[in-house]
Protein backbone atom coordinates (compact mmCIF):
# COMPACT_ATOMS: atom_id res chain seq x y z
CA UNK A 1 0.00 0.00 0.00
CA UNK A 2 1.65 3.22 0.89
CA UNK A 3 5.19 1.70 1.60
CA UNK A 4 6.13 2.83 -1.65
CA UNK A 5 6.99 6.37 -0.29
CA UNK A 6 10.27 7.25 -1.36
CA UNK A 7 10.41 9.22 2.12
CA UNK A 8 9.26 6.02 4.29
CA UNK A 9 12.13 3.48 2.72
CA UNK A 10 14.38 6.41 3.65
CA UNK A 11 13.86 5.80 7.17
CA UNK A 12 15.43 2.39 7.53
CA UNK A 13 13.80 1.48 11.11
CA UNK A 14 10.26 1.89 10.18
CA UNK A 15 9.55 -1.29 8.54
CA UNK A 16 11.33 -3.20 11.40
CA UNK A 17 9.62 -1.79 13.86
CA UNK A 18 6.20 -2.26 12.08
CA UNK A 19 7.53 -6.14 11.96
CA UNK A 20 7.75 -6.37 15.44
CA UNK A 21 5.15 -4.81 16.61
CA UNK A 22 3.09 -7.37 14.35
CA UNK A 23 4.57 -10.52 16.06
CA UNK A 24 4.29 -8.55 19.60
CA UNK A 25 0.68 -8.08 19.06
CA UNK A 26 0.12 -11.64 17.49
CA UNK A 27 1.69 -13.15 20.57
CA UNK A 28 -0.63 -10.54 22.76
CA UNK A 29 -3.63 -11.78 21.00
CA UNK A 30 -2.77 -15.93 21.44
CA UNK A 31 -3.07 -14.74 25.09
CA UNK A 32 -6.77 -12.68 24.25
CA UNK A 33 -7.54 -16.20 23.09
CA UNK A 34 -6.40 -18.29 26.30
CA UNK A 35 -8.34 -15.93 28.26
CA UNK A 36 -11.10 -16.66 25.85
CA UNK A 37 -10.78 -20.26 26.40
CA UNK A 38 -10.62 -19.64 30.24
CA UNK A 39 -14.38 -18.94 30.14
CA UNK A 40 -15.87 -21.44 28.34
CA UNK A 41 -14.75 -20.86 24.49
CA UNK A 42 -13.73 -23.44 22.17
CA UNK A 43 -10.53 -21.71 21.06
CA UNK A 44 -8.31 -24.65 20.47
CA UNK A 45 -11.00 -27.15 18.47
CA UNK A 46 -13.28 -24.57 16.35
CA UNK A 47 -11.20 -24.28 13.40
CA UNK A 48 -12.49 -20.66 13.05
CA UNK A 49 -10.12 -19.49 16.21
CA UNK A 50 -7.08 -21.51 13.63
CA UNK A 51 -5.62 -17.62 12.42
CA UNK A 52 -7.52 -15.31 15.01
CA UNK A 53 -4.23 -14.17 16.46
CA UNK A 54 -2.46 -13.52 12.94
CA UNK A 55 -5.24 -11.89 11.71
CA UNK A 56 -5.97 -10.02 14.63
CA UNK A 57 -2.44 -8.43 14.93
CA UNK A 58 -2.57 -7.88 10.97
CA UNK A 59 -6.25 -5.86 11.71
CA UNK A 60 -4.93 -3.68 14.50
CA UNK A 61 -2.28 -3.02 12.39
CA UNK A 62 -4.75 -1.47 9.59
CA UNK A 63 -6.07 0.66 12.51
CA UNK A 64 -2.75 1.84 13.86
CA UNK A 65 -0.01 3.31 11.80
CA UNK A 66 3.20 3.97 12.85
CA UNK A 67 3.65 7.63 13.85
CA UNK A 68 6.51 8.31 11.26
CA UNK A 69 4.30 7.13 8.28
CA UNK A 70 1.59 9.35 9.82
CA UNK A 71 3.65 12.26 9.80
CA UNK A 72 5.56 11.54 6.62
CA UNK A 73 2.73 11.18 4.03
CA UNK A 74 0.86 14.35 6.03
CA UNK A 75 4.32 16.20 5.54
CA UNK A 76 4.74 15.22 2.03
CA UNK A 77 0.61 16.25 1.09
CA UNK A 78 1.59 19.56 2.51
CA UNK A 79 4.49 20.18 0.28
CA UNK A 80 2.10 19.83 -2.74
CA UNK A 81 0.03 22.70 -2.51
CA UNK A 82 -1.79 24.66 -5.37
CA UNK A 83 -1.88 28.66 -5.80
CA UNK A 84 -5.32 29.73 -4.62
CA UNK A 85 -7.02 31.53 -6.89
CA UNK A 86 -10.49 31.79 -4.95
CA UNK A 87 -10.88 32.93 -1.43
CA UNK A 88 -14.19 31.14 -0.02
CA UNK A 89 -14.26 28.20 2.48
CA UNK A 90 -12.94 25.12 0.91
CA UNK A 91 -15.19 22.74 2.77
CA UNK A 92 -14.84 18.96 2.73
CA UNK A 93 -17.98 17.26 4.29
CA UNK A 94 -19.05 14.03 5.90
CA UNK A 95 -16.40 11.65 5.39
CA UNK A 96 -16.25 8.32 7.04
CA UNK A 97 -13.21 7.13 9.16
CA UNK A 98 -12.09 4.55 11.87
CA UNK A 99 -10.13 5.31 14.57
CA UNK A 100 -9.33 3.30 17.55
CA UNK A 101 -10.05 4.86 21.81
CA UNK A 102 -6.87 5.22 23.35
CA UNK A 103 -8.83 4.44 26.89
CA UNK A 104 -10.44 0.87 25.86
CA UNK A 105 -8.34 0.15 22.38
CA UNK A 106 -12.02 -0.33 20.74
CA UNK A 107 -13.10 1.05 17.33
CA UNK A 108 -14.65 4.29 16.80
CA UNK A 109 -16.44 5.32 13.59
CA UNK A 110 -16.10 9.35 12.70
CA UNK A 111 -18.10 11.24 10.64
CA UNK A 112 -15.44 14.33 9.76
CA UNK A 113 -16.10 17.97 8.05
CA UNK A 114 -13.50 20.17 7.58
CA UNK A 115 -13.32 23.75 6.20
CA UNK A 116 -10.62 26.00 5.57
CA UNK A 117 -9.90 29.57 4.10
CA UNK A 118 -7.45 29.86 1.68
CA UNK A 119 -4.53 32.37 2.28
CA UNK A 120 -1.53 31.99 -0.36
CA UNK A 121 -2.18 27.86 -1.08
CA UNK A 122 -4.88 25.34 -1.31
CA UNK A 123 -4.79 21.52 -0.99
CA UNK A 124 -6.42 19.18 -3.63
CA UNK A 125 -9.80 18.23 -2.08
CA UNK A 126 -8.74 14.36 -2.38
CA UNK A 127 -6.04 15.35 0.17
CA UNK A 128 -8.33 16.82 2.87
CA UNK A 129 -9.96 13.56 2.77
CA UNK A 130 -6.61 11.64 3.02
CA UNK A 131 -5.67 13.34 6.05
CA UNK A 132 -8.64 12.84 7.97
CA UNK A 133 -7.88 8.74 7.01
CA UNK A 134 -4.46 9.19 8.60
CA UNK A 135 -5.02 11.30 11.26
CA UNK A 136 -7.96 8.57 12.46
CA UNK A 137 -5.08 5.65 12.18
CA UNK A 138 -4.02 5.74 15.61
CA UNK A 139 -5.08 5.54 19.34
CA UNK A 140 -6.36 9.04 19.72
CA UNK A 141 -9.46 10.86 21.60
CA UNK A 142 -12.24 12.62 19.14
CA UNK A 143 -10.43 16.11 21.06
CA UNK A 144 -7.07 15.47 20.02
CA UNK A 145 -8.38 14.22 16.47
CA UNK A 146 -10.36 17.24 16.15
CA UNK A 147 -7.62 19.74 17.14
CA UNK A 148 -4.95 18.02 15.12
CA UNK A 149 -7.27 18.68 11.60
CA UNK A 150 -8.02 22.04 12.91
CA UNK A 151 -3.96 22.78 13.39
CA UNK A 152 -2.94 21.12 9.84
CA UNK A 153 -4.97 23.00 8.21
CA UNK A 154 -4.36 26.60 10.12
CA UNK A 155 -1.11 26.69 11.12
CA UNK A 156 0.88 24.11 8.70
CA UNK A 157 -1.35 25.22 5.73
CA UNK A 158 -1.14 28.92 6.59
CA UNK A 159 -4.99 28.97 5.92
CA UNK A 160 -6.82 32.28 7.35
CA UNK A 161 -8.67 30.13 9.29
CA UNK A 162 -9.70 26.22 9.76
CA UNK A 163 -12.48 24.09 11.78
CA UNK A 164 -13.49 20.68 11.87
CA UNK A 165 -16.29 19.24 13.18
CA UNK A 166 -16.94 15.70 14.03
CA UNK A 167 -19.29 12.97 15.48
CA UNK A 168 -18.04 9.79 16.93
CA UNK A 169 -19.53 6.40 17.37
CA UNK A 170 -17.91 5.20 20.30
CA UNK A 171 -18.02 1.40 20.44
CA UNK A 172 -16.47 1.33 24.17
CA UNK A 173 -19.78 3.02 25.16
CA UNK A 174 -22.07 1.65 22.27
CA UNK A 175 -21.35 -1.84 22.96
CA UNK A 176 -20.97 -1.77 26.42
CA UNK A 177 -25.13 -0.55 26.55
CA UNK A 178 -24.67 2.56 27.64
CA UNK A 179 -27.06 4.96 26.76
CA UNK A 180 -26.98 5.72 22.84
CA UNK A 181 -27.02 9.59 23.34
CA UNK A 182 -23.89 8.74 25.02
CA UNK A 183 -21.87 6.66 22.60
CA UNK A 184 -22.29 9.73 19.90
CA UNK A 185 -20.16 12.30 21.00
CA UNK A 186 -19.77 15.69 19.39
CA UNK A 187 -16.53 17.46 19.22
CA UNK A 188 -15.55 21.20 17.30
CA UNK A 189 -12.67 23.29 16.95
CA UNK A 190 -11.94 26.58 15.14
CA UNK A 191 -9.08 28.62 14.20
CA UNK A 192 -8.40 31.68 12.64
CA UNK A 193 -11.00 33.61 10.61
CA UNK A 194 -13.31 30.58 12.20
CA UNK A 195 -12.79 31.85 15.73
CA UNK A 196 -13.06 35.57 15.29
CA UNK A 197 -15.83 35.52 12.84
CA UNK A 198 -19.14 34.21 14.56
CA UNK A 199 -20.75 34.26 11.01
CA UNK A 200 -18.00 31.91 9.16
CA UNK A 201 -18.11 29.49 12.17
CA UNK A 202 -22.34 29.64 11.79
CA UNK A 203 -21.80 29.08 7.99
CA UNK A 204 -19.63 25.81 8.45
CA UNK A 205 -21.81 24.47 11.64
CA UNK A 206 -24.90 24.91 9.17
CA UNK A 207 -23.24 23.38 6.40
CA UNK A 208 -22.00 19.92 8.46
CA UNK A 209 -24.16 19.38 11.18
CA UNK A 210 -27.17 17.25 10.35
CA UNK A 211 -30.07 16.22 12.17
CA UNK A 212 -29.47 12.22 11.01
CA UNK A 213 -27.91 10.49 13.53
CA UNK A 214 -24.45 8.71 12.65
CA UNK A 215 -24.96 5.13 11.97
ZN1 LIG B 1 -13.04 4.27 24.98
Amino acid sequence: MESSSPLKLHRGAAPDARAEAGRLLETAYQQVLTAFGMIGYPVTTDENYTDTAARAAKAMLELVHPVSEVEDEIAAMLEKTFPARYDGMVISKHNTCFSLCPHHLLPVVYRVSVAYLPSERVLGLSKLSRIIQLLGRRPVLQEQLTHDLAETLHSRLESRGAAAYIEGLHMCTAARGIEAHEARVVTSAVRGAFRDQPATRQEFIGLVASPASLL
